[in-house]
């Protein structure tokens, strides 16, 4: 199989298909709060030693705007209030031919579960419905991968320190399955049509879609 829908794909249709539709072609940048939270991560569950963190990250983002050090002091401290667990592995690209999508799992645990990491604050329980999306596909494609069951995983919300089991249940699976369907006519080249409640405070395709091309290639 070689048409795979990319995870965050799926994720993007969730939030609004048409969105994903005017967006499925742009390249997008990594947020300098992303790039913080990806690094101190991948230090979490052995000692932290945050200036050679820091170091990592000036070399990853040399042009670091002056908060990300703000924030990224903020992480280290929230995040020494949490016990982690130490990953088998990291970065491991996985995928699903059942369903046709792919992404990379941050990390893999020794006991079959994995952990996403997240540059968004924590809610005050459990994970956002997008997470807990993100971890029902990459449980479908872990599971595939491994060849064996894969119960869930965690959310890691660097920002807070805090870190949330996802077990993914039939409704998760449910909305999965829809978004891959949408995501599907999307690439096969449909405009999807707005959802009742979209998302479209700030929206910056707000213009172009209440016009309502037909096809993407009618914006250019
Ligand atoms: S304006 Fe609203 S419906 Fe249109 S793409 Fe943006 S979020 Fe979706």
């Amino acid at each position: 199989m070689t048409d795979y829908i990319p995870v965050s794909g799926v994720v993007a249709c969730h939030i609004c298909p048409r969105r994903y539709y005017f967006e499925r072609a742009e390249e997008h940048e990594e947020s300098p709060r992303y790039t913080v939270c990806k690094q101190v991560s991948a230090h979490l569950g052995e000692l932290l030693e945050p200036e050679s963190v820091w170091q990592e990250i000036l070399c990853i983002l040399p042009d670091a705007p002056p908060e990300t050090r703000d924030f990224f002091d903020e992480c280290i401290a929230a995040c020494r209030e949490t016990a982690w667990q130490t990953p088998v592995q990291t970065d491991l690209a996985v995928e699903s031919d059942r369903l046709g999508i792919r992404g990379r799992v941050d990390k893999v645990f020794p006991d079959n579960t994995f952990a996403v990491t997240r540059s968004s604050a924590a809610p005050k329980a459990g994970a956002y419905g997008t997470d807990r999306l993100r971890v029902a596909c990459y449980t479908a494609c872990l599971t595939e991968t491994l060849g064996r069951p894969v119960a869930g995983g965690y959310v890691e919300y660097v920002a807070n320190g805090v870190c949330r089991f996802v077990e993914p249940q039939p409704r998760d699976r449910r909305e999965m399955v829809r978004a891959i369907r949408a995501a599907k006519r999307v690439i096969a080249g449909d405009l999807p049509p707005r959802p009742i409640r979209a998302p479209c405070d700030g929206c910056p395709h707000f213009e172009r879609c209440m016009a309502g091309p037909r096809r993407l290639s009618d914006l250019f």
